[in-house]
């Protein structure tokens, strides 16, 4: 057989594979669960559309606060705070996907996103990334940490080190099922340092997967003021999903 028509049938078959693939798995939009007709994106065409930054013009610029301002609960070393999206529509299933649906793959797409938000709101590069952490229990039974990942690839980005100098301990429960108030009285010792370590006059982003009732935020901001860092600023990848 001719070299060109063994290539042309290889071809064909590969083809053929892919083809009964999607017949059997298609690919569902994230959001819309639309079937796509290739495995190239995770939304169709008009959910894409709808995975935009939040606009920064109706929010606080230090908190982003939309209507609640908490700026005076922040350390006075904690410049600005910021989410990359609103928790609703084709954002929404992105990160739920990549939180509940065992996608860890996503979080390289999402810290893009947050690199992109930092960039536009003229957040200062950091010297460190540290990521707000998460219970140990939680990380164990979903297999990886999302903040964890989301700063390491933010890391690798921007070409910053990424240090987990925070740790959670005794937090066995889920924050993002508790009530506002119930965020809000936290266990003073629920975070705590790993270690000594020296941040004095550095520039550091605190690094989170959702930020809801800035509860974590703000303990996460206050040890790292007590750390001495010269600026904080703080990045999420979505508000709490609605
Ligand atoms: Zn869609
Ligand atoms: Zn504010």
């Amino acid at each position: 057989m001719p070299r060109y028509l063994l290539q042309a049938c290889k071809h064909l078959f590969k083809r053929s594979i892919q083809l009964s693939q999607y017949l059997l798995f298609p690919e569902l939009c994230l959001h819309c669960k639309d079937p796509l007709m290739g495995r190239r994106y995770l939304f169709c065409a008009s959910c894409r559309d709808y995975l935009v930054l939040v606009d920064s013009a109706q929010r606080c610029p230090r908190c982003f606060g939309s209507g609640r301002c908490v700026c005076s609960q922040f350390p006075p070393s904690m410049h600005r705070v910021a989410t990359a999206f609103e928790g609703m529509g084709p954002a929404r299933a992105l990160i739920h996907a990549f939180r509940e649906g065992g996608r860890p793959y996503l979080a390289k797409d999402i810290a893009a996103f947050m690199v992109q938000q930092c960039m536009l709101l003229d957040f200062p590069f950091p010297d460190l990334l540290i990521p707000v952490p998460s219970s140990f229990v939680h990380a164990t039974v979903r297999g990886y940490a999302p903040s964890i990942l989301l700063a390491k690839e933010m890391g690798l980005l921007m070409k910053r080190p990424v240090k987990r100098l925070v740790a959670k301990q005794s937090g066995y429960f889920q924050q993002t099922k508790l009530t506002g108030e119930q965020r809000a009285e936290l266990p003073a010792d629920l975070f705590v340092s790993r270690g000594r370590f020296s941040i004095e006059h550095l520039t550091v982003l605190l690094v989170d997967d959702l930020i809801g009732s800035y509860a974590t935020l703000r303990r996460v901001s206050w040890l790292v003021h007590e750390g001495r860092a010269q600026r904080i600023f703080g990045i999420g990848a979505s508000f709490d999903l609605i």
